[in-house]
């Protein structure tokens, strides 16, 4: 159920309404907006109903949220958009950020050239590595966390990287300004609660085959845990067409900004598995709306031993950076590059 209270509401009127809302079990969120307060109760629907909360001073109305999903939901912060802040570094609301670097960190020359080059919001590298075979390489582990701290050390960029297993939660969130959760763990509900209550930002990417419905739940584990920067990721489902990798679902930009208030970031690159798609792909994310883009770069992708043919070249970095901003204008958005 979502408590609208009128814009004459006062401080104490709120917190009565919490304190009905939680003496039933439920959770109470309040969002203060310019003209009014809305709260979110999340908890057995009967229960809050029986509690009567129309009568209650300050209440203008109760209405029920009418999604699964909740505390991702729209409906629940009305004009009100998450912006989540790294470093000094906006992503979200007018902002538009580039997370860039290599797919995975495979030495130390590499990442210490990869991370001056990118020059980007953010930057990326996996220490370990979601792979279909078991047999290919999975990554450098704790070595790789070790390098990425070094980069972080070097250029100040903040770094996103991959949690696959609440174990490396630990030496994980040492290192990562956000914590990514992969396609294939999207659906992982005991990693998503512990990622919630780790309280990094999270970059969520949507699953092979899930739809944004199902994405938004996931949100929903994050967020129910008492963590609200959730960036959620599109990043290229399964179809029919087999002339590429996956296919970017860049109807979910505009969706999901539909139907939630969290930032949406595109990652062209696992979507497109080859270099030459990614620049347009980028073009159009970023025109659609998109609060972001995260996109693989590599200093010699020839040499790269992970995701290769997709990775663009760091010399070329520049020149693309450039092109997607102009494109992120046309959305009304502002690269944000530097701490504010
Ligand atoms: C990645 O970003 O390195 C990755 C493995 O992506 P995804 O989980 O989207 O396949
Ligand atoms: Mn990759």
């Amino acid at each position: 159920m979502m408590i609208v209270m009128k814009p004459t509401a006062t401080e104490d009127q709120v917190q009565a309404v919490i304190d009905r809302i939680e003496s039933c079990g439920a959770r109470a969120h309040p969002s203060r907006g310019e003209e009014v307060t809305v709260i979110g109760a999340i908890g057995d629907r009967e229960h809050v109903a029986r509690l009567g909360l129309e009568g209650h001073e300050g209440v203008a109305q109760v209405v029920p949220i009418l999604k699964p999903f909740k505390l991702s939901s729209a409906q629940l912060r009305p004009g009100d958009r998450t912006v989540v802040e790294i470093d000094g570094r906006k992503i979200g609301g007018e902002s538009f950020s580039l997370i860039a670097g290599p797919c995975t960190v495979e030495s130390r020359d590499q990442v210490m050239t990869a991370a001056p080059a990118v020059a980007a919001s953010l930057f990326r590298g996996g220490a370990y590595k979601p792979r279909s075979s078991p047999y290919s390489f999975q990554g450098l582990g704790q070595e790789g966390l070790r390098l990425l701290a070094e980069a972080k050390a070097e250029t100040g960029l903040p770094i996103v990287t991959e949690l696959m297993d609440a174990r490396d939660l630990e030496p994980v969130v040492e290192v990562a300004d956000v914590i990514q959760l992969g396609a294939r763990n999207m659906q992982n509900y005991a990693l998503l609660s512990e990622v919630g209550r780790a309280g990094l930002p999270v970059l969520l990417k949507r699953g092979l085959s899930a739809t944004l419905e199902e994405l938004l739940m996931a949100a929903e584990y994050i967020l129910k845990e008492g963590n609200p920067n959730v960036l959620l990721c599109e990043r290229g489902i399964r179809t029919f067409e087999t002339a590429y990798r996956f296919t970017l679902d860049l109807t979910a930009v505009p969706v999901l900004k539909e139907l939630s208030h969290l930032p949406v970031i595109v990652d062209p690159s696992h979507a497109a598995g080859r270099r030459t798609l990614v620049e347009p792909l980028s073009l159009a994310a970023a025109a659609a709306g998109a609060d972001g883009i995260i996109v693989e770069v590599h200093p010699e992708p020839d040499e790269a031993i992970c995701d290769g043919p997709q990775q663009l070249r760091a010399d070329g970095f520049a020149e693309y950076a450039e092109k997607v901003e102009r494109a992120a204008a046309i959305a009304g958005k502002v690269l944000s590059n530097e701490p504010a």
